[in-house]
């Protein structure tokens, strides 16, 4: 009964005044291939084209959400809005969209089977026997739906994680697969596949494609559209080999060679006419739009820019290798070049790692070739001391410094221990009985770790501070307040705020309340550019809305271009 009354009503009974549509992305053949860029895209160019769209992220793991994984193994923690903390894909959709999405624009496994035992241990189910199939399913539906009307979105964008074949996603699959059941004009499939070209042959080959296409017909879903991720472009013998075994036609499979910059998918996708083969197949009519004129001004700004800038983050970095730390600090590298793309600068970034600092102070006069420096986020006390040779490195020798989150806290026990003079200014996430404890516990976070709750448990999303006018941060933003996005347990001890003060600091960013302060810099006579902020900027800096504060930075190091 409960089964045949909630497909009845997914059937129909209820039917939204417009017909939504469903996009759903799914990889073939392997991972790793740009299906979240691929994702953003088509969203985007929906979006050029007039249509409001929301893009959602479906992670396949138990995790509940992403916030206890290690950076370094799964990439950046995004944090939305709302708070909660989702994949690094989350940052691509938002970035290409240029919104914020909803927390019910994300999903795990987790979070769904997290529900379904809820309302099972609350007799939601009226005593049946709850399964996999319907009520995962449905619970997915449900998520799916209720994300569109959150976004009261036209079009919504759905990206499936994992690849075909793999046992987690299979559940989502066949959730998408009885969407489109139920509304066949409604929902499209995007297989985003890759074809390799074997050095030894120098050949591209289409079989794993037409073996993924016929994996996924297996699930009973038939691609509409294929994005063919490859090193190369694919040509129209290809194509058409692809087409005959797949039920695919020819031109509805796209070339997706690699390219020099992930802004330049969406403006690829659509020289092969993306755009309106999905508004064709959605039934779906052409609007008056602005297209993709700003986006494209976008890309020629960062390909003509021409000023170089050489930028050092300093952080803590195991044995991992570029890739997996650019995947770490991916929101913080993208604000980087959103805002150097803005001033016409070309960025150069170097990862320094603050453990040789620690080993050898002298080695932080390497320093003195960037123009600027950056102590990102985060936790814990690997490399602690070296980021604080390096921020001191950078006040004394007045090198644009900027600090976020931990790189503001690093930044004020540094000006604690050598300008104010207080010896044993530390934060209380490291020792728990400084002499001087600068940066301390927020005490709403006490009770939590006390009771090892570490799950979304930190100050999380996005917090209001008030500016301060005719400061550096007050001038960026040009704004009396602002709204940013926190991630954190620790902040300046209220008790410490009047000696900062008086010692020079100014808090151009406060709390509503006046209790938190949000952003520390020095006054532009003192330096050039020594700024921190308790939030992460980063996360709301878009290709067509760098951050206020990222540009100012990079105005700085421009300026700074002559080396001490
Ligand atoms: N570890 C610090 C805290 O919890 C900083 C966190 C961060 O950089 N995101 O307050």
């Amino acid at each position: 009964m409960e089964d045949a009354r909630s497909t009845k009503k997914r059937s129909g009974r209820a039917p939204s005044k417009k017909r939504h549509k469903y996009i759903f992305v799914i990889g073939g053949v392997m991972s790793g291939v740009g299906k979240g860029i691929a994702t953003s895209s088509v969203a985007l160019i929906l979006q050029s084209k007039g249509y409001k769209v929301n893009a959602v992220k479906v992670d396949p793991y138990l995790n509940i959400d992403a916030g206890t994984m290690n950076p370094t193994e799964h990439g950046e923690v995004f944090v939305l809005r709302s708070g909660l903390e989702t994949d690094q894909d989350m940052g691509n959709y938002e970035r290409f969209l240029n919104v914020s999405l909803n927390q019910e624009d994300y999903m795990t496994s987790g979070m769904v089977y997290q529900s379904v035992l809820e309302k099972e241990r609350n007799l939601g189910y009226k005593g049946k026997c709850v399964e996999a199939i319907p009520h995962v399913r449905d619970e997915i539906i449900r998520r799916i739906r209720l994300a569109s009307e959150q976004n009261g979105s036209d079009i919504s964008v759905i990206e499936i994680g994992g690849t075909v074949g793999d046992f987690q996603n299979a559940l989502f699959i066949e959730a998408a697969r009885v969407l489109k059941l139920e509304h066949p004009d409604d929902v499209l499939f995007i297989l985003v596949s890759y074809l390799p070209v074997p050095g030894a042959l120098g050949e591209m080959k289409t079989r794993p494609t037409q073996n993924a296409v016929q994996q996924l017909n297996s699930y009973g879903v038939q691609a509409n559209i294929i994005i063919a991720r490859s090193s190369q472009k694919l040509d129209q013998r290809r194509k058409e080999k692809i087409a005959i075994s797949s039920n695919v036609s020819a031109d509805h499979i796209i070339s997706a060679p690699d390219v020099e910059s992930i802004y330049d998918v969406p403006l690829n996708f659509e020289r092969e006419k993306i755009g309106e083969m999905l508004l064709k197949a959605l039934r779906l009519p052409k609007k008056p739009a602005t297209g993709l004129a700003d986006w494209q001004n976008f890309v020629s700004k960062i390909k003509n820019a021409k000023k170089e800038v050489k930028i050092a983050i300093v952080g803590k970095y195991f044995d991992t290798g570029d890739f997996v730390l650019s995947d770490a600090y991916l929101s913080v590298i993208e604000a980087i070049k959103f805002s150097a793309a803005a001033v016409g600068a070309r960025v150069e970034i170097t990862w320094v790692n603050a453990k040789d600092f620690q080993k050898n102070p002298k080695s932080v006069s390497a320093l003195n070739k960037y123009n600027g420096i950056i102590v990102p986020g985060g936790f814990g006390e690997t490399g602690i001391e070296g980021k604080i040779l390096a921020i001191q490195y950078a006040r004394e020798k007045k090198i644009p410094y900027f600090g976020l989150c931990y790189g503001m806290q690093l930044m004020l026990i540094e000006y604690a221990r050598n300008v104010l003079k207080l010896p044993g200014s530390h934060t209380t996430e490291i020792d728990s009985n400084p002499t001087h404890p600068v940066i301390d516990i927020l005490p709403e976070q006490k009770a939590i770790l006390a009771n090892e709750n570490y799950g979304a448990t930190m100050r999380l999303g996005v917090y209001p501070a008030l500016l301060k006018k005719g400061t550096i941060a007050g001038d960026a933003y040009a704004m009396e307040s602002v709204e940013e996005r926190h991630r954190h347990r620790y902040e300046v001890n209220p008790e410490y705020v009047r000696q900062f003060e008086e010692g020079g600091v100014v808090f151009s960013g406060v709390s509503p309340s006046g209790i938190l302060m949000e952003i520390a810099e020095l006054p532009r006579g003192v330096h050039p550019f020594m700024l921190g902020t308790q939030f992460h900027p980063e996360l709301q800096a878009r290709p067509l809305a760098p951050h206020p504060l990222f540009t100012a930075f990079l105005k700085a190091c421009v300026r700074k271009d002559t080396v001490i």
